[in-house]
């Protein structure tokens, strides 16, 4: 008999993550990424409404026009933009890098950095290469380990700002150093924005789309409207990319939620414009408060976070591995991720 699964899944399986989230039932969770808030009431009323009064068909594969122009909008309008409305911004990534990534393509991505990207990567036949952002120069992003991870063979950079796990954001000259880099290797980058609207900065974080009209950016309403569970992101770049990972889109999923897409559709009206903010500096707060407590309390070195709602805790004067002190927590029934999850860098380190 053939072997009863294809080979392709052979090397992967859940993300630590969903592993420790299994077990996490009854535990304090400080594991999943997600602000706990409803979605913004201009949202669920919205919802409410279309579920009485309209039908629910598919919609356009790309997305819902209305959804699309006011996605376009928020990127800024760039000449020669198209969007792509996808289940999630994980959908995006997925749809994008297998309209890019040819076997053995090499797809540059942060150290650490967001679980799905290297597995993403690895699903297309590429080769996932990290980039150290060194956790002795506080996850600061470092040119000369960027400089170091590009080859004859890279297809794509990828970049988080603000940044999970480490909640650090990247500065204009930073990103216009990797937008340039880039530019003169031919490589496309891509801009994972998901937590833009997430900081504790005084001026919103820098958007390569604003820097670079070849960006490409995947962002959604996630978290920045605690809205992860309706499952709407995106895909915005140029055009004949976003029509690349269309194909790949209709073939997934067809359309993402009209539902969803119609009630998302409220998050850029005024209303929604205010109920993100009220979040944002309501996790400021939080942000404020773990912070405090960790100096007082625990007396813990931790990555100073500047968006996301993420904190990396340093527990390397453990002398074990992240995995084995967060499998102990879950004893003591606290849910947390090892560092080690989000690469090299992470090890060392629990992301609460
Ligand atoms: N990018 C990053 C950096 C994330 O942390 C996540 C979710 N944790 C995603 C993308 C995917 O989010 P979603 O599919 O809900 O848009």
């Amino acid at each position: 008999m053939a072997a009863p699964f294809a080979t392709r899944l052979d090397n992967i399986g859940l993300s630590m993550i969903r592993q420790i989230m299994l077990q996490a039932a009854g535990c304090a969770n400080l594991g999943i990424g997600e602000p706990e808030f409803y979605a913004p009431s201009v949202v669920r009323e919205e919802a409410i409404r279309v579920v009485e009064e309209e039908k629910i068909l598919y919609s356009p594969t790309l997305g819902l026009p209305s959804l699309g122009r006011a996605v376009r909008n928020y990127h800024g309008n760039r000449r020669g933009d198209a969007v792509c409305v996808t289940n999630g911004s994980q959908e995006a990534l997925f749809d994008l890098l297998f309209a890019l990534v040819d076997p053995g393509d090499e797809v540059l991505i942060p150290d650490p950095g967001f679980v799905a990207y290297a597995t993403v990567i690895q699903l297309a036949g590429g080769v996932p290469v990290r980039y150290a952002l060194p956790a002795q120069n506080d996850f600061m992003f470092s040119a000369s380990e960027f400089e170091r991870a590009m080859s004859t063979r890279t297809k794509a950079v990828l970049v988080n700002s603000p940044s999970n796990p480490t909640g650090r954001i990247l500065a204009s000259g930073d990103l216009e150093w990797i937008a340039g880099f880039c530019r003169d290797a031919d490589v496309h980058l891509i801009s994972d924005e998901i937590y833009r609207e997430v900081h504790c900065l005084p001026e919103r974080p820098p958007s390569l789309a604003d820097i670079d009209d070849r960006a490409i950016v995947l962002s959604g309403v996630s978290k920045m409207a605690s809205m992860t569970g309706w499952r709407i992101g995106w895909v915005c770049g140029p055009a004949a990319v976003v029509e690349k990972a269309n194909v790949m889109h209709q073939y997934t999923s067809s359309c993402a939620s009209t539902l969803a897409q119609k009630a998302a559709l409220a998050v850029f009206s005024p209303e929604g414009r205010a109920a993100v903010e009220r979040r944002r500096r309501q996790l400021d707060e939080n942000r404020k408060f773990t912070c405090d407590w960790i100096d007082q309390r625990l007396g813990r070195a931790f990555a100073h976070p500047q968006g996301a709602f993420y904190l990396l805790l340093s527990v390397a004067d453990l002398g074990r591995p992240s995995l084995e002190v967060a499998l102990g927590l879950l004893k003591d029934r606290v849910a947390v991720i090892p560092g080690a999850a989000f690469g090299r860098q992470g090890e060392g380190f629990l992301r609460l």
